[in-house]
């Protein structure tokens, strides 16, 4: 499968790495060190974003390549049929990365994904799908081990992003042994791990920082005996100077509370309401999200949307946890 990757990413001459919606870190960085490879490799290839990046992530190598793709551009959708291979990267679900596929023209033969995630659907020739993986990060550095890859010091940072951003910083997910093992090799390379960390964890602005207190001290929820919720409107956001992109991770903070094992955050955007769900014990969450959230996602980390009132959200949530 590997070595069949590799001839497709040769053969191509235009080559898409395509992301989901919203970009994190791991979509990111496994997008950016494939972009370097298939480029190292004399494949003139892009990276492609249903979205615009999140400005913590915009420090990454290579980022200021990426395309950023707007549905409403004519000149966009046409780009989009002049690639004539496609490489999916952390996901392989439809709808991931909104209205993309759906003007992309390359033949299913050309299509592959990378990912960690449950029950892919994407149609594709080569689908590389590592469940028990934390991060795509770590499925893309085997892969590139066992092509023999040359991996640069921008590659593992890249890599090593993906990791720490999925793992929360090695607090969770599968695959442990795999992931300090690449971890281990990423920082003999030579990597900058404290420059990651930097980016990452020290990068908050003031108005997010002071978004969170309002949302801990005024929109924190407590629902049962072990679950809770955040309930946040764009109005809400915007009137303290602060940016959608600002919630990434707020979901988490109710889970760090000693009995909270189930957490959700409901954020009121134009026309549905956006879901990050997540737990710390056996309790899956990606069913959650599939059976009542249009969406999908890991046991302990999943998302989708919700289209009603954010009371109707809620009680549906409330009602599915006890
Ligand atoms: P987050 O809550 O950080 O947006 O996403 C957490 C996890 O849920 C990620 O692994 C992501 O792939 C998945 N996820 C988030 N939103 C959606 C969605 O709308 N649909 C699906 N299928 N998965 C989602
Ligand atoms: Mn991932």
């Amino acid at each position: 499968m590997i070595k069949r990757l590799k001839k497709l990413i040769e053969e191509s001459t235009r080559l898409a790495v395509v992301m989901h919606q919203n970009p994190d870190g791991d979509a990111m960085g496994s997008a950016l060190a494939l972009y370097e490879y298939a480029n190292d490799s004399g494949t003139s290839a892009t990276v492609i974003s249903p979205t615009p990046i999140n400005e913590n992530l915009l420090w990454m190598p290579h980022s200021e390549h990426i395309f950023i793709f707007d549905e409403t551009l004519q000149s966009h959708q046409k780009q989009l049929q002049e690639f004539d291979t496609v490489v999916f990267v952390d996901h392989s679900s439809d709808g991931r990365n909104g209205s993309v596929s759906d003007y992309l023209t390359a033949p299913t033969e050309k299509r592959v994904f990378i990912d960690h995630h449950p029950s892919p659907n994407l149609e594709v020739a080569i689908a590389i799908s590592e469940v028990e993986s934390a991060a795509t990060c770590c499925v893309l550095y085997e892969i590139f081990v066992a092509l023999n890859a040359h991996i640069s010091k921008t590659m593992g940072t890249c890599l090593y992003t993906g990791i720490i951003t999925d793992t929360g910083n090695f607090r969770y997910g599968k695959g442990m042994a795999q992931l300090f093992r690449i971890t281990s090799e990423l920082i003999i390379l030579g990597i900058d791990k404290e420059q990651v960390t930097q980016q990452i964890y020290y990068s908050n602005t003031e108005n997010r920082l002071r978004l969170l207190g309002f949302v801990l001290n005024e929109k924190m929820k407590r629902v049962g005996n072990h679950a809770a919720y955040i309930t946040l409107t764009e109005q809400e956001i915007s009137s303290l100077n602060a940016k959608y992109n600002d919630t990434e991770d707020f979901v988490n903070y109710p889970l760090t509370i000693k009995d909270v094992y189930i957490s959700a955050i409901f954020i009121e955007k134009d026309d549905y309401i956006k879901i990050s769900l997540r737990s710390r014990v056996e309790f899956d969450v990606n069913l959650l999200a599939r059976n009542h959230f249009n969406g999908g996602g890991h046991q302990n980390a999943s998302g989708g949307r919700f289209y009603g009132t954010l009371q109707e959200a809620t009680d549906l949530y409330s009602k599915n946890i006890i």
